[in-house]
């Protein structure tokens, strides 16, 4: 049995007593009081090292490590696509993750939670303390949380206690299913029906094997205007998935539309329409498929690195 040894956590810097590193020569087991438990491929860490890497990729891994799904494994081709494909989140919607996260903590109301600026950033997606302790300032100033162990403007030490209010249980409830931790998934696709076996073998078996709930609306959207129905299932949405066989325009609109409310999106293509694409392939996350089932693999394999599990089922 390897011995773990103090080093620096390869993706956050962390050091001394809150990292343990097991060093497995191909592969490292990471321990980090900041970023969760995660492994890192020999390839990835030697790109870890060369540059400084977002918080977001902390953020990534703490929330997956805080929800108890399989250890994750960061290699040098998810390492870039985690980075390019994970949303930023308004000061809003990062107030609720916070919110989210002190209620997965708490067994019974009223408990206290124990929060650390240092260790505890990447709940908020924030990008370090500073940021981390202004939006637990924030949420104090909209009665969402309090604190229970000394001031309100958080000015006099590291570490703090608080519990959610009774306006913050309210709250919660009234967000029982936000965007931002939603399950559904936007898939935009053409509905010819040669396409109807990618939908039905290529796209919504993998989504849901990922813990996740595709979406689907059940006719060609409009080219000239974009439905509200439309719009309000991309806004609570995950992710969106674009197939974009056969050139439909409304499905490049609702992908732009995605992405510019900051919403990742997976680019999907059969290998002979490949051509004939208006998207950049040079960039991340598209997919070119063969068969239906080939289809299936890649987003699986993509879904699963990228964003992680769902909760879906
Ligand atoms: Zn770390």
């Amino acid at each position: 049995m390897a011995q773990p040894s103090d080093k620096p956590c390869p993706i956050c810097k962390l050091e001394q007593q809150d990292v343990r590193v097991w060093d497995y020569g191909e592969r490292q087991t990471v321990e980090c009081h900041r970023c969760g438990t995660f492994t890192i491929t020999a390839s990835a860490k030697r790109v870890a090292e060369n540059r400084t890497l977002g918080p977001k990729i902390s953020a990534w891994l703490r929330r997956r490590s805080d929800a108890g799904a399989d250890i994750p494994e960061v290699n040098s081709h998810t390492l870039n696509d985690i980075e390019v494909a994970l949303p930023t989140y308004r000061v809003s919607e990062k107030q609720l993750l916070i919110l989210r996260s002190f209620e997965r903590r708490t067994e019974f109301p009223g408990q206290e939670i124990f929060v650390s600026l240092e260790l505890d950033y990447p709940l908020a997606w924030a990008t370090g303390e500073d940021e981390f302790r202004y939006l637990l300032r924030a949420l104090m100033e909209r009665g969402l949380i309090r604190r229970t162990d000394g001031p309100a403007d958080l000015k006099d030490s590291f570490a703090f206690k608080f519990e959610i209010t009774a306006a913050g249980w309210t709250f919660l409830d009234e967000r029982a299913r936000p965007s931002v931790i939603s399950d559904q998934v936007f898939v935009a696709m053409c509905f010819a029906s040669e396409l109807k076996p990618a939908w039905e073998i290529g796209i919504r078996p993998p989504l849901a094997k990922s813990g996740f709930r595709p979406y689907r609306v059940d006719a060609e959207p409009h080219i000239d205007r974009i439905d509200t129905r439309i719009v309000t299932e991309i806004k609570n949405s995950r992710f969106l998935v674009a197939d974009v066989t056969m050139q439909r325009a409304g499905v490049y609109f609702e992908a732009g539309y995605a992405l510019g409310i900051g919403i990742p999106v997976f680019w999907c293509v059969r290998y002979d329409d490949l051509l004939n694409v208006h998207f950049d392939t040079r960039q991340y996350n598209h997919i070119v498929w063969n068969n239906e089932q080939h289809l299936a693999e890649q987003l699986f394999f993509y879904v699963s690195a990228i964003i992680g599990r769902g909760s879906a089922n």
